[in-house]
């Protein structure tokens, strides 16, 4: 490893550790408290307590408090537990639920998923203590967020347009999004429900209670339905409408929350 200088820290690399310059560097440490739940494992509020609790075998309270540590406080409460046979930072199997862990992590932070994705310096692990840097441990996990940012590199934007019904776009996947024709399951799952449709076409509801109501709805749409509509093989995506440009209309509600809340996945046409 070379010797990085901590004071060029976000000119010359990025350092994965607790204390690092950049809060980018300190959000990927194992010590963070950013919640994770994976399959098989359970919830944990840190990928350290996550860590030990796989690593070590202590009494089914010792292990269970784990969950809830984060920090220094959980590499101190971990570590003096007894080895598990079961498993070592060396297993293969181990890393797996590691690089399960980071990537829940980043599909949970799509601000922090796009800073590392447009991050361009080398990803590094060291301490500092008392100014000295000494190579940090575990080298394996610097690889793992190299790999999840280049998988995110290789994410390409998806384009978002809207258009009324009757027109599609050439290049682009069109979706119906409405709740009268969709035929799609993702231009059903985003379609808005009658109430809120003829609330509004009636005058009942407002722009304004239209546009909250049709949120909590966006609000509840799956990750995996996410997924699947950014991973449309065409870059554009056109969502479509009874509605004409410029009108009131969920698409633009909906094209703006998807910018909003994943800006790795989509951008705005
Ligand atoms: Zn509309």
């Amino acid at each position: 490893m070379p010797l990085w200088n901590p004071e060029e820290e976000g000119k010359t690399h990025l350092n994965i550790y607790s204390q690092s310059r950049l809060s980018l560097g300190r959000w990927m440490s194992n010590w963070t408290n950013d919640p994770i739940d994976l399959e098989g494992t359970g919830k944990f509020l840190s990928i350290e307590g996550l860590w030990y609790y796989l690593t070590r075998e202590g009494t089914e309270e010792e292990q269970e408090k784990l969950r809830y540590l984060t920090g220094f406080a959980a590499k101190e409460f971990g570590r003096k537990l007894p080895h598990s046979d079961l498993f070592s930072p060396n297993d293969k199997h181990f890393q797996q639920v590691i690089h399960a862990a980071i990537r829940q992590r980043l599909d949970n932070s799509p601000e922090y998923a796009n800073v590392l994705r447009f991050s361009t310096v080398p990803l590094t692990h060291y301490y500092v203590f008392n100014g000295v840097v000494r190579e940090g441990s575990y080298q394996w996990v610097v690889d793992l967020w190299k790999e999840e940012r280049q998988r995110l590199q290789q994410t390409n934007l998806q384009l978002l347009t809207r258009s009324h019904l009757s027109k599609t776009r050439e290049q682009a996947t069109n979706i119906d999004v409405t709740i009268k024709s969709a035929v799609s399951s993702i231009g059903k799952a985003f379609a808005p429900t009658w109430e809120i449709v003829m609330g509004h076409k009636e005058h009942r509801i407002t722009d304004e209670e239209y546009t909250e109501q049709y949120l909590a709805i966006l609000s509840k749409i799956s990750r995996q339905t996410i997924f699947d509509l950014a991973n449309t093989n065409l870059l554009n995506i056109n969502f479509q409408c009874y509605c004409n440009d410029e009108q009131f209309c969920h698409t633009y509600l909906l094209i703006d929350w998807l910018v909003a809340n994943y800006p790795h996945l989509f951008t705005k046409g």
